[in-house]
């Protein structure tokens, strides 16, 4: 991590010491069982040989960008293309330099039906990509995100709040996209930093009761509301899970480093997990062999998929 500025690295050192000193969030409420507001998002029907597919896959691109495919429907998540060498600002003066390169560049990506975007920061939605991603592509997010989407010139953007869903239909393919909590570090060092969604992909012709059920961590620490998780969304299938137990300054850790990662899996209890979100920049401080470590302590090797950058994960939903 370079800072740019003396100024800007004091200016945030106060603004994370205020927000230490302010009163403790409140936690571990009961939580609004409210099911959140429902948008839609209906695509043109696709190729008949992609949609009647009996497996999905998911590609790991690299950071947190990974194709999901399934049934004709092509989904990006948290699309990040720069290169190794390439810098991107996180906001007070500081940038971190990229140490890996994607998978695939984004010229050569295949179109796009949706993008899942889990919040606004560089390492998520970089500036190659806010140039030249299609105005039409359409992206859900926090509605913090999304503002900033549309000052970008995005047409088709959903802001979900937590619990809030999107439900995608191309042809005959459903999917139904549920924002879940996530929260980019402590609490005091959360208000800082870009809001963050999970979300939780249910694939199939009834949600309620889906063929396969996805979880994506987003960036966030393990706490409290990540328990409604599993009470509310049962039997996930595979979770993705955003490491690297990054620290802002060196400092204030704002992503689940291994052993993070293994709680999370304790508490979610996906029944495959693949790790994506390690060693692609230097303010990653937990590198993947830290969750390795921690996976194998933990008794759970069996249930990891370890994908390098452009590995594709093939997985078969429930059939009916
Ligand atoms: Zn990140």
């Amino acid at each position: 991590m370079r800072v740019h500025r003396l100024l800007g690295c004091a200016a945030l050192l106060a603004a994370f010491g205020m927000a230490f000193a302010g009163p403790a969030q409140a936690q571990g409420q009961v939580q609004n069982q409210a099911p959140g507001d429902t948008f839609t998002l209906k695509l043109p029907a696709g190729e008949s040989a992609a949609a009647s597919a009996q497996t999905g896959t998911v590609q790991f691109i690299g950071t947190a960008t990974v194709l999901i495919r399934y049934r004709g429907l092509t989904i990006m998540t948290d699309p990040n293309f720069l290169h190794k060498g390439d810098h991107v600002h996180l906001g007070y003066g500081l940038t971190s330099q990229r140490q890996t390169n994607p998978a695939i560049d984004f010229d050569k990506l295949p179109p796009i039906d949706l993008v899942i975007l889990s919040h606004m920061h560089d390492d998520h939605f970089d500036k190659l990509v806010q140039e030249r991603l299609n105005r039409n592509t359409p992206i859900v997010s926090t509605r913090e995100a999304t503002e900033k989407l549309k000052r970008l010139g995005f047409q088709q953007r959903f802001a979900l709040s937590e619990w809030d869903r999107l439900e995608v239909t191309k042809g005959d393919t459903r999917l139904r996209v549920t924002s879940v909590p996530g929260r980019h570090g402590a609490a005091g060092v959360a208000v800082l930093l870009p809001k963050v969604m999970g979300s939780v992909l249910d694939f199939g012709p009834t949600p309620d009761t889906p063929d396969y059920r996805m979880y994506i961590s987003g960036d966030t620490l393990v706490y409290d509301d990540i328990h409604n998780i599993p009470q509310r969304f049962p039997g996930i299938d595979l979770a993705l899970l955003h490491l690297g137990g990054t620290r802002i300054l060196g400092v204030f850790k704002v992503t689940m480093d291994g052993k993070d990662g293994v709680q999370m899996m304790q508490i979610v209890k996906p029944k495959k997990t693949i790790p994506i979100h390690y060693n692609d920049y230097d303010v990653f401080k937990s590198p993947l062999a830290d969750f390795a470590r921690e996976v194998k302590a933990a008794g759970l090797e069996e249930s990891v998929v370890y994908l390098a950058h452009g590995d594709t994960y093939t997985f078969t939903p429930r059939q009916r």
